[in-house]
């Protein structure tokens, strides 16, 4: 699967945390990321990620553009709640974007266990099912 992983500055080492917790399993998904959030989970565990730009200069955007095309198929976003972002477009877009095309996305950690366990046991698999139909007709 394709997973995408985003934090806001104050989440970042939750979100380090997490990714050591479930190295196990993310290491056999391909691994996205804004480009701090990805450096820092580099740094932490030996997983791989592409890195995209940073949020605030576009990082966010380029992950929604995988989820418009259908590529993305779980996003884990450690949202800031209690910090102002000078990129809330961006990030109201992409949860937008989660929501048009029914993407899985964990703003918070306890949403983001729940969905690593169901990845663990294999509960993403309709995803595919969906990426086999991507050509269907209705795909504007
Ligand atoms: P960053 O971007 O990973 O480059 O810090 C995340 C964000 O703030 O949207």
């Amino acid at each position: 699967m394709n997973i995408a992983f985003i934090a806001h500055d104050r989440k970042k080492a939750d979100l380090v945390g997490f990714t050591i917790a479930y190295e196990h399993v993310l290491k056999n998904h391909q691994l996205y990321s804004t480009g701090t959030t990805g450096e820092k989970i580099m740094e932490a565990t030996s997983l791989q990620l592409h890195r995209f730009k940073s949020g605030p200069l576009g990082g966010d955007q380029q992950i929604g553009a995988l989820v418009a095309d259908n590529k993305m198929d779980l996003v884990i976003f450690f949202k800031d709640p209690l910090t102002a972002q000078p990129h809330e477009p961006d990030i109201s877009a992409l949860i937008r974007l989660c929501d048009v095309y029914t993407i899985p996305l964990a703003t918070n950690m306890a949403t983001a266990e729940i969905l690593l366990s169901g990845l663990k046991r294999g509960e993403f698999q309709w995803r595919d099912i969906i990426k086999g139909n991507e050509h269907g007709e209705n795909q504007e």
